[in-house]
């Protein structure tokens, strides 16, 4: 080519915001633009995601737009709460808001690259072999058994499920809140209606006197 790359420089905190991992969202704008595109991030160095070519940023925002159209979004209920399993190499997804399940766009290009990095091969918390895990394992208890503290390894290791069970669980939180207000609301507007008129009786008397 010409040489030209674009850097998308905030890519972490978009792909942070739209819970994907930074090198599928890097990844759908190569499928997108038939361009080559690469997610850096390197140590010391803010990750970076270059697509070779000069874009501008209102067709990389649409290009974006498709795909949170597409893996972002629950096809039901349009919120931004599925989450994509990998079942036999097919994109997956369940909606954490509405319930919904079934498969997402297995078509795109994009679908393969989402099978091999949020797979059970694939992504960065998957990528050690049994092998090496099992090595870990034994590591680990052996580091136990001859009384080194380990417990930062492990807290490693825990933090992250119970975070994300939390958060399913704030969210669940959320939406039982968020049909509930309705009610709410109505209820606390006639307490302030007859809060109102008491206010306005009692006025009344003491005008009178
Ligand atoms: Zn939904």
């Amino acid at each position: 080519g010409n040489g030209i790359k674009t850097c998308i420089v905030n890519m972490a905190d978009v792909a942070k915001a739209l819970k994907r991992p930074p090198v599928v969202c890097t990844k759908f704008f190569g499928c997108e633009l038939g361009a080559v595109c690469r997610y850096d991030e390197r140590d010391g160095d803010a990750p970076r995601s270059i697509v070779h070519g000069a874009h501008q940023t209102d067709m990389l925002q649409k290009h974006l737009d498709k795909f949170i159209e597409k893996y972002v979004l629950c096809v039901k209920c349009r919120y931004p709460e599925i989450d994509i399993k990998i079942k036999a190499g097919m994109v997956t997804a369940r909606c954490a808001a509405c319930g919904w399940a079934g498969d997402l766009d297995n078509v795109h290009p994009l679908a393969k690259i989402i099978a091999k990095e949020m797979g059970d091969e694939g992504g960065k918390k998957q990528k050690k072999s049994k092998a090496e895990r099992q090595a870990e394992k034994a590591e680990k208890a052996r580091k136990k058994a001859a009384g080194e503290d380990d417990s930062d390894d492990d807290a490693d290791d825990d933090d992250e499920p119970v975070k994300e069970k939390k958060e399913k669980k704030e969210k669940k939180e959320k939406k039982e809140k968020k049909e509930g207000k309705e009610g709410k609301e109505k209820k606390e507007k006639k307490e302030k209606k007859e809060k109102k008129e008491k206010k306005e009786k009692k006025e009344k008397k003491e005008g009178l006197r």
